[in-house]
C-alpha cells in the first residue's frame, strides 16, 4: 500500500459580502484516496491535479471562500467498509429495503411508485422528457407515464454492469465481494464514518437506490461518478460530505470509453476535467448545499441536464463559460451567512451570530440538496444557543421547540430541551 504524504492546499478567497476587518477562518477539509486494487489507480501527484483543479473550478463559479484541503494519504476501499457499513444497525436495515439486489434480473418498483413519482416532481417533466428520444416523450403526459420508460433502461443498464468483464476476463462486479460496489453501501458507510469530508475513490458503484432514480445516474450507466452524502460525525459543514470517483476515466473497458475514443479526448485532460467536472460539482452539493439541476443557465457547474450526459462534452461547457451561475447564487450567498454566524458565535459574538443564522433562515432556498427542513432546525437549534449564551432562557426554549416540531429526528435539540427543562 502507498501512502502519500501529507498535504495541505488551500484557498484564500474571500466573499465580497465580508469586509476585511471579518475574515473567516479557512475551514478544513479531511480528504482521503480509497482504492480498489483490482482497479486501475492513480498517482498521488494525479490526486493532487485534480484538487487543484477543482479548486480553481469552484472558485470560477462560485467565488468566495476560504478552505484548507488536509490529505490523509491512501486507504484499501474494502477496509472502509469492513470498518464502517453497520449492516445491524437500524439506518442501514432501512436504507437496504430501498436497495436493488443484485444480479437479480428485475427491478420491482411498482410497490414504491408514489414515493418515486413524489421524487421525480422535484423536476419539470419536460426537463425529465428530455432524456427521452422524441417518439418516447409523445408517449409522456404525466410523471407516472415516465416511470416504465425510466426503469426499463435503469434496468437494462444495471444488467449490462453486472455482466461486464475487465481486461483479465475478471468480472468487474465481483460475485461475493462487492460490498464497495453498491451505491446505497456508500450512503451508510459514509453516514457511519467519522473521518473524511471528501473521499476520492477508483472502484465501480452501481447505483442501487431505486427509489429515487437520478435520471442523469440511471439512464447513463446505472453507475455513480460522484456524490454528496450525509456524514453526522463530521462537523465542517455540519455533516455533510461528498465522493468524488475516478473510475470512468480510469478504466479501460470499451464500453465507457466509445464515444470518448470518438472524440478523440486527449488523455492529459482527464485529472482536469475529475477535477472541475466531478469534484468541484460534488463541493457544491456539500458545501453550498445546491441540488442537481436540470434548468440552470449554460455553464452551470450544478447542471445535470441531458447535454452533460458526456463528461467530455460538460466539461467543455464548462470551460466556455467561465461565469458564476446566477441561479446558483442564492444557495451560495444563503450558505455564507450560515459561514459567517459560526464565525461569529466562535468569536462570542452571539447577538450578530443569531442575526446571521435568521438570515440565513430566510435567504436559503426550500429546494436545497437534502432536507430543508432539518436544515431549518438545525438553523434553529443554532439561534438557540445564541440565546442560552445571551441569557435568554425563554427565547431559546421557543427555538428548540419549533427545531424539534420542525425535524423530530434532531436528538441535539431535544437533549438541550430536555436539559434545561430540568
Ligand atoms: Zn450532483
Ligand atoms: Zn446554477
Amino acid at each position: 500500500m502507498k501512502i502519500f504524504s501529507i498535504l495541505a492546499l488551500s484557498l484564500c478567497f474571500f466573499s465580497p459580502c465580508y469586509s476585511a476587518d471579518e475574515t473567516v477562518d479557512p475551514i478544513s477539509i479531511n480528504m482521503v484516496y480509497m482504492a480498489d486494487y483490482n482497479l486501475p489507480s492513480i498517482t498521488a501527484q494525479g490526486i493532487k491535479e485534480i484538487v487543484r483543479s477543482a479548486q480553481d473550478e469552484f472558485n470560477r463559479k462560485f467565488g468566495t471562500n476560504d478552505f484548507k484541503f488536509i490529505f490523509l494519504g491512501e486507504k484499501p476501499v474494502n477496509f472502509f467498509f469492513k470498518n464502517n457499513l453497520k449492516t445491524r444497525d437500524p439506518y442501514y436495515q432501512e436504507l437496504s429495503r430501498k436497495k436493488l439486489k443484485f444480479f437479480s434480473k428485475k427491478i420491482d418498483y411498482q410497490p414504491y411508485q408514489e414515493e418515486v413519482v413524489r421524487f421525480l416532481k422535484q423536476w419539470k417533466l419536460w426537463d425529465l422528457k428530455n432524456f427521452f428520444p422524441k417518439e418516447t416523450q409523445d408517449k409522456i403526459n404525466t410523471y407516472e407515464d415516465l416511470l416504465p420508460f425510466l426503469y426499463e433502461e435503469y434496468a437494462a443498464k444495471v444488467r449490462i454492469l453486472e455482466n461486464l468483464k475487465q481486461k483479465n476476463r475478471k468480472f468487474l462486479i465481483d460475485r461475493r465481494f462487492n460490498l464497495q460496489n453498491s451505491y446505497v453501501n456508500w450512503k451508510a458507510a459514509m453516514y457511519f464514518q467519522k473521518d473524511y469530508d471528501i473521499v476520492i475513490c477508483n472502484t465501480i458503484i452501481m447505483y442501487d437506490d431505486f427509489t429515487q432514480p437520478y435520471p442523469h445516474a440511471v439512464l447513463r450507466y446505472a453507475k455513480v461518478g460522484g456524490s454528496s452524502f450525509l456524514s453526522p460525525h463530521r462537523p465542517a459543514f455540519d455533516g455533510t460530505s461528498a465522493m468524488i470517483n475516478l473510475f470512468e476515466m480510469l478504466t479501460d473497458i470499451p464500453y465507457f470509453k466509445v464515444n470518448y475514443n470518438k472524440k478523440k479526448m486527449p488523455k492529459n485532460i482527464w485529472n482536469d476535467l475529475l477535477g472541475r467536472y466531478i469534484m468541484a460539482h460534488e463541493m457544491g452539493h456539500m458545501i453550498y448545499l445546491i441540488p442537481d439541476v436540470y434548468n440552470h443557465p449554460e455553464g452551470c457547474l450544478m447542471d445535470s441536464s441531458v447535454q452533460n450526459l458526456d463528461y467530455y462534452d460538460g466539461y467543455q461547457i464548462l470551460i466556455k463559460y467561465p461565469v458564476k451561475c446566477p441561479k446558483c447564487e442564492p444557495y451560495v450567498q444563503a450558505r455564507l451567512h450560515h459561514f459567517k454566524a459560526d464565525q461569529l458565535f466562535k468569536k462570542n459574538d452571539f447577538e450578530n451570530a443569531c442575526y446571521e443564522y435568521k438570515l440565513t433562515k430566510k435567504m436559503t432556498p426550500e429546494d436545497i440538496d437534502g432536507s430543508y427542513a432539518s436544515y431549518m432546525s438545525l438553523l434553529n437549534f443554532k439561534m438557540a444557543k445564541c440565546q442560552i449564551k445571551l441569557k435568554n432562557n425563554e427565547l431559546a426554549e421557543s427555538y428548540l421547540t419549533e427545531a424539534i416540531k420542525l425535524d423530530p429526528e434532531n436528538k441535539e435539540a431535544k437533549a438541550l430541551l430536555n436539559s434545561m427543562k430540568k
